[in-house]
């Protein structure tokens, strides 16, 4: 029997939003390391574990750091995650590579993390050994990354339900180019624009061109992925805008028009991505005349920490106070100095504190009073399904109950409030209440499910691209810039050989 092969495993994860005026340091990751790191993994990473034990591989754990979305990572903390990871790969010299990264990832220095982190591997282990990476559908993907892996694929999903059948693919795919079955080329069709709505891919445009780039893998079978990128917004940097990547097994020549005709469609479609949030107003009507359909869970669009956000708007708390008496509530607020003194107030204690609007510019803070109902060091293990498994740090945490119906949740850190085990690792009930304020804009969608009825609001912060919100340098891009027809470039990556450019349409 021959030796099983050697692959080494990793997941450095993180969505960084430049426009979060924190740095996202060391504190804020969850990190494991060893053997650790097969305990309970979730997402891409479970899924390349299980289809490698499968497959009969020897797998080699390294490291596991993820952190929820945030602010730009600290450069040095990033360094020194990239050192670990170079001398494990010297150390182990292992025959394949499987990572799980977000794809968002920047740091004080640079907006491409992924594409520094895998080029440096790439210079480590030369152009033999197989690197495979799952990446999230907002990745910030660019060509240096496509250039440094062999295997480079997204989830198809948006909310993120596939993101173990991501991982199973990379692994497959990594496995069949071990054994010679598998020569992998990468073409990609990048298209500069952005989505100001329809995000979902279950309905509207997306399902549509999804479909399309599903029919197109059926009929070649030399394709073994097609990958649709929607572009993380909160970048600055010279290549953002749609993305599709069409894997095959060797060259195939049809790729570089079927990566066109697929990055073509976002402009085609451009009026139907459209942005129909509900306004303030529209929403807490939605509330008050739709009884049978509470807890409503909103997600709050501008201030999402899914997205980066620090969480630390106190607007749809202060409407409801002020607007809606005899609504019961939860919010979550970013506020550290507020939860310490509510902490050190200890349950029972009636506190009157300023909170939120610590972060954000602009935002307004608020002066409550209330009791403190629950603390706790802010430890979860996310339900799912996404991420189920996962430790979330909200850091010490206070909930205080304001006017007898509202329980505001004074978290140290951002919290992850995509998952109902966020409320209610703090005692809240969601059964009771009429909203539930989420930090999150689809994914919460998928781990609420039956438990409240989903509705996203429009409001202001970083966590919501609006055109001409954010200053970009660097980035151009429809509707930010305005474009005739922007020009579509089609480029072919494979490794050892230098990046091709294969297709372009005129500007
Ligand atoms: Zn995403």
């Amino acid at each position: 029997m021959s030796k099983p092969h050697r692959v080494l495993i990793a997941r450095f994860s993180h969505e960084s939003n430049r426009q979060n005026p924190e740095t996202t340091d060391e504190q804020r990751f969850v990190v494991r390391r060893g053997l650790d790191v097969l305990r309970s993994p979730s997402g891409v990473l479970k899924g390349l574990v299980e289809t490698l034990a499968a497959a009969g591989a020897k797998i080699e754990p390294v490291l596991s750091a993820h952190a929820s979305p945030s602010g730009l990572v600290d450069h040095h903390f990033y360094l020194r995650v990239r050192e670990e990871l170079l001398d494990a790969i010297k150390r182990v010299a292992p025959d394949a590579i499987g990572l799980d990264l977000h794809g968002a990832m920047g740091t004080t220095k640079t907006p491409d993390a992924e594409g520094d982190l895998l080029h440096a591997i790439r210079l480590l282990v030369g152009p033999d050994v197989p690197i495979g990476v799952g990446l999230d559908l907002h990745a910030h993907v660019t060509c240096r990354m496509l250039d440094d892996t062999d295997i480079c694929i997204a989830y198809k999903e948006n909310p993120h339900s596939d993101t173990v059948e991501c991982g199973q693919k990379v692994a497959e795919l990594l496995i069949e180019q071990l054994e010679g079955r598998l020569k992998p080329v990468t073409v990609s069709a990048q298209i500069p624009m952005v989505l100001p709505g329809a995000q979902e891919t279950a309905s509207g445009p997306l399902a549509e061109i999804h479909a399309k780039a599903r029919e197109y893998a059926a009929l070649h079978p030399s394709i073994r992925d097609i990958s649709i990128y929607n572009v993380y917004r909160f970048v600055d940097d010279d290549e953002i805008g749609q993305v599709v990547t069409i894997l095959s097994d060797g060259p195939d020549a049809e790729s570089p028009s079927l990566a066109m005709d697929l990055a073509a469609r976002f402009w085609l479609e451009r009026e139907r991505f459209k942005d129909d949030l509900l306004t303030v107003d529209e929403v807490f009507r939605l509330i008050r005349n739709s009884p049978e359909k509470r807890p409503f869970a909103i997600g709050d669009m501008g201030d999402r920490v899914a997205a980066g956000a620090p969480g630390d708007s106190t607007l749809l708390l202060s409407v409801a106070l002020d607007h809606h008496p005899g609504l019961h509530a939860a919010v979550p607020i970013t506020d550290p100095a507020a939860a310490a003194r509510a902490i050190e107030a200890g349950i029972g204690a009636t506190v009157t504190l300023s909170v939120g609007a610590g972060f954000t510019p602009g935002f307004t803070p608020l002066l409550l009073t209330g009791q403190v109902e629950h603390v706790s060091d802010g430890d979860f293990i996310v339900e799912g399904p996404l991420g189920r498994g996962d430790r979330s740090a909200m850091g010490p945490t206070a909930v205080i109950r304001v006017d007898d119906r509202i329980d505001v949740m004074l978290t140290t850190n951002p919290a992850n409030t995509i998952d109902p085990a966020a409320f209610t690792s703090q005692n809240i009930v969601l059964e009771n209440l009429d909203f539930i304020l989420v930090k999150s804009g689809y994914h919460f969608a998928l781990n609420f499910g039956v438990r409240a009825t989903p509705v996203l609001v429009n409001t202001p912060g970083v966590g919501y691209y609006r055109r001409g919100y954010f200053k970009y340098e660097k980035a151009r891009f429809w509707p930010e810039h305005s474009f005739a027809t922007p020009k579509i470039t089609a480029r072919q990556h494979s490794v050892g050989n230098p990046r091709k450019t294969v297709a372009r349409t005129l500007a």
